[in-house]
């Protein structure tokens, strides 16, 4: 288990991201809480989905590497010996994402590389490949729904069903008819969510895009390090990941290719890095702790099954608390490690703050950046009732979250929950 006091582990205090924005707002408003609960090596951690904590041998493997001197562009030993960090950093990813070291082209984070793969234009070895329609599931990271490069006109959104999967026969439908019409169409849907876990039914995905010609990329972000990644099996053209979800740090994310010869258009253009396929100096302390990470994250993939067991025994935990307690996504597979669930009655802003206060950090399971919570688009396409989905909550566990730490955490909700007595009506839909 991670030591609580350790470098790592105080790392996550006031990161950026935006989820844990929102507890660190309680934290400001309180003076206490999490900071406090840190500072006494008492908190609890279930937010990996929002940023793992730093894995202790990316930690080290960083630490030796500050002060480090070169450019990896350059010829000299320096140069050479930075050189080598990243490419031993990319081994590391494409063994992850299980494709050839070439495919991988390193990015400042999963928002740049999905960004980057939404683009109209993509390249291949004959020339440029045109799209006129870019469809995005409805359940998609912002980075996606966004659209990246293409006009808002040219964006179509996706429907989910009731657990937030992207129902398969309308895409097939839609494609048909864009093929119909002599368009050519770039697919986006996400391996796995951020709020929910659940995961989409990529092969059919894939298989529904290819019969079409139509291109296919996968936001893997929640996925990496937590189940296989496959972008053979999915057929899927491109694959974003991140490294502060698997344990590395911020700010060093990959667009993977499963053809190195068939790429996005660049979106940082000007010198010739990562061969051609992205402009700017590598940030080599970054990708060579993003590789440390990748290494770790492999070796121990299947180690998350056991979270699964403290996941379910969590959620059986919260249904005896409060019967009326939903679990969203629960009847699709999911990731081991997630829950989003809510309570009628129990906002999740007052219960994130109430959890704080005991040194528990957790995230609403709605949209949460720059300090304030909005309602959540992802429980909105699964048709959730929007009373209900101001009470969810997520709950995502890491590698080293243990039985003692989910009791705490039931202990802690069953408080909260008696203080707000019973609540008020709701149903997921
Ligand atoms: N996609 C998903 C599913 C995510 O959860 C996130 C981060 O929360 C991102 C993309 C963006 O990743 P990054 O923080 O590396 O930009």
């Amino acid at each position: 288990m991670f030591g609580r006091n350790s470098i790592a582990f105080r790392h996550l205090r006031g990161r950026g991201n935006g989820a844990v924005e929102c507890i660190s707002a309680g934290v400001t408003r309180s003076g206490q809480g999490v900071d406090a609960a840190m500072a006494q090596g008492k908190a609890i951690y279930l937010d990996h989905n929002a940023g793992a904590k730093l894995r202790l041998a990316v930690a080290d493997a960083m630490r030796e590497l500050i002060g480090f001197t070169g450019n990896a562009s350059s010829v000299h030993a320096p140069g050479r010996a930075a050189r080598a960090q990243i490419e031993a950093a990319r081994s590391a990813v494409a063994a992850l994402a299980g494709v050839e070291a070439t495919n991988v082209v390193f990015t400042s984070g999963a928002t740049e590389a999905n960004v980057m793969a939404l683009s109209p234009v993509w390249v291949d070895g004959r020339g440029s490949r045109g799209f006129d329609r870019l469809l995005v599931g409805a359940c998609e990271h912002p980075s996606v729904l966004s659209g990246g490069r293409f006009a808002a006109d040219a964006v179509e959104t996706l429907a989910v069903d009731g657990q937030g999967r992207v129902n398969v026969a309308r895409l097939s439908q839609r494609l048909g008819e864009l093929a119909a019409e002599g368009r050519s169409v770039l697919v986006s849907v996400m391996a796995a969510n951020n709020e929910t876990g659940v995961i989409q039914p990529l092969e059919e995905i894939g298989q529904a895009a290819r019969e079409v010609g139509a291109t296919l990329h996968v936001d893997a972000v929640q996925a990496a390090g937590r189940i296989p990644l496959d972008l053979a099996r999915w057929q899927a053209d491109s694959a974003a990941v991140s490294a502060h979800k698997i344990g590395g740090p911020q700010g060093a994310g990959a667009l993977v290719l499963r053809n190195a010869g068939l790429h996005p258009a660049p979106l940082l253009t000007g010198g010739g890095q990562e061969r051609r396929k992205r402009a700017g100096t590598e940030n080599v302390l970054a990708i060579a702790g993003f590789g440390v990470a990748a290494r770790i994250a492999l070796d121990e993939i299947a180690d998350w099954e056991r979270l699964g067991v403290l996941r379910d025994g969590l959620e059986r935990d919260l249904l005896h608390i409060r019967g009326e307690t939903c679990v969203f996504g629960q009847e699709a597979p999911r990731l081991a490690n997630t829950s989003c669930f809510a309570a009628p009655g129990m906002p999740a802003e007052t219960v994130l703050i109430a959890l704080d206060l005991e040194g528990i950090a957790v995230s609403s399971g709605a949209a949460c950046s720059s300090g304030k919570v909005s309602s959540s688009h992802v429980l909105a396409a699964m048709g959730v009732d929007r009373d209900l989905a101001r009470c969810a909550l997520r709950v995502s566990l890491g590698p080293d979250t243990d039985a003692d730490e989910i009791e705490a955490f039931v202990a802690a909700w069953r408080r909260v929950s008696a203080r707000m007595g019973t609540g008020g009506a709701g149903r997921a839909a």
